[in-house]
């Protein structure tokens, strides 16, 4: 199994935990706010980059176009849509191929910087999420960092299509 598959799993442990416990839980319910709120464009290791390009080799020709040219294009406003929402259904069409990033947002805090998601922070304000056991997103960080750089969306997008994406992109530990 890859590190990366490893790291799937150690998150869907902690977010199944913590989905067992709250079942009234924000996300999975439809909620696409995070998709739309995004400081950057995503940024992925190399590894994540190759399990997203399985996803989206799955779109038709026209919605990868799309996606192509809304991830390179220098969108000023903020915050930015993720280029891979399907806005019309507030879906992700590569779901099960996201970035480690999408995966923890939500379920997972960062010493220093708080909760990411404010909706979340608000329920916890408001005391209506007690005894959550939150994922440590700094232990996350430090294993992506062992898979390599990361690099932005645009980043990845800009190098396919030159076809330079290669492992030496990266430098793992
Ligand atoms: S992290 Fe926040 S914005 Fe994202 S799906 Fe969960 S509740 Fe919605
Ligand atoms: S990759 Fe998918 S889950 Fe992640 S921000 Fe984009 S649309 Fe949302």
């Amino acid at each position: 199994m890859t590190p990366l598959a490893n790291l799937h799993i150690d998150i869907d442990v902690r977010v199944h935990t913590i989905l067992e416990g709250h079942a009234d839980w924000l996300c999975g319910k439809g909620c696409d706010g995070c998709c739309r709120r995004l400081a950057e464009v995503p940024q992925l290791t190399f590894a994540e980059w190759e399990l997203l390009r399985e996803g989206l080799a799955a779109l038709s020709a026209e919605r990868l176009q799309e996606i192509r040219m809304l991830a390179i294009s220098s969108q000023q406003d903020r915050p930015l849509t993720c280029p891979m929402l399907d806005r019309s259904s507030g879906t992700c069409p590569v779901y099960h191929q996201r970035p480690v990033a999408c995966r923890t947002y939500g379920f997972y805090v960062q010493r220093d910087k708080g909760l990411y998601c404010h909706d979340i922070e608000l329920q916890v304000d408001e005391g209506r999420l007690p005894s959550v056991v939150w994922g440590n997103h700094d232990a996350i960080d430090q294993q992506l960092a062992r898979l390599g750089e990361s690099r932005s969306l645009s980043d990845w997008f800009e190098c396919w299509m030159r076809e330079s994406c290669t492992t030496e992109l990266t430098h793992p530990e």
